[in-house]
């Protein structure tokens, strides 16, 4: 089985796919990981679309835990990938249709078994059979009010930030963010990531017909 979340940054994807992954016992995929992954090693070690497309085709991605992952044999950890260089990089990186073509197989390939798969495309192009699809969602404000609580950004450095983000990623012509036609779609705003985490499982029991813990 796997549960697809998308939506927009700071909607509340990771911390509800983390919550959710640990609650069923599921794999948690953070795509967005390895887009930031890529951007990062575009940065520091120079690489151009080319490169940066066969390393994605050729290399073995794995996520390490706690936040890691590794491409091959080099390994990457949360804090450098979460950077506002890495962030303003990562959109002009993800645009790339060539490169997402690359990374689509490994995504999949990741998934070996019950996973919760978050991200922005996974319920349109990564998964489109995923038995329950979720699409988070949030108001610009209030999610550049969750930036500044996690990061200390400025709020409104954070607000323009998420703006133009949101713009790239909507407006990509390869795999824009959108919610699938077949998703439940959760305004975030007003209630706790355990509480969403209640209504996707409520969803998955109606859904799928297994009974949640
Ligand atoms: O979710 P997160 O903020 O970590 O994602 C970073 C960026 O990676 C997004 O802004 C988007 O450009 C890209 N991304 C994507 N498709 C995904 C996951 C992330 O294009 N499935």
């Amino acid at each position: 089985m796997v549960i697809a979340i998308d939506g927009p940054s700071a909607s509340g994807k990771t911390t509800v796919g983390k919550l959710l992954a640990q609650k069923l016992d599921y794999l948690l995929i953070d795509t967005g990981i390895i887009y930031r992954t890529l951007a990062y090693i575009s940065l520091h070690q120079g690489k151009d679309e080319e490169s940066l497309t066969s390393l994605a085709k050729s290399s073995q991605f794995k996520f390490l835990s706690p936040d890691g992952i590794s491409v091959d044999n080099q390994r990457f950890y949360s804090p450098d990938l979460f950077t506002s260089e890495v962030e303003r990089l990562v959109p002009h990186i993800s645009k790339l249709g060539r490169l997402r073509e690359a990374i689509l197989p490994q995504q999949r390939r990741l998934v070996e078994k019950n996973a919760v798969v978050v991200g922005r495309d996974i319920g349109t192009v990564v998964f489109p059979q995923a038995e329950l699809k979720i699409y988070l969602e949030a108001c610009l404000e209030e999610r550049a009010r969750r930036r500044f609580l996690q990061k200390g950004e400025k709020p409104a450095t954070a607000l323009a930030a998420i703006r133009a983000r949101d713009n790239m990623d909507k407006t990509r012509s390869v795999s824009p963010l959108r919610p699938a036609s077949d998703a439940h779609v959760i305004d975030t705003e007003g209630i706790t990531p355990s509480e969403v985490v209640c209504r996707i499982l409520k969803l998955a029991g109606d859904k799928c017909g297994f009974t949640v813990p």
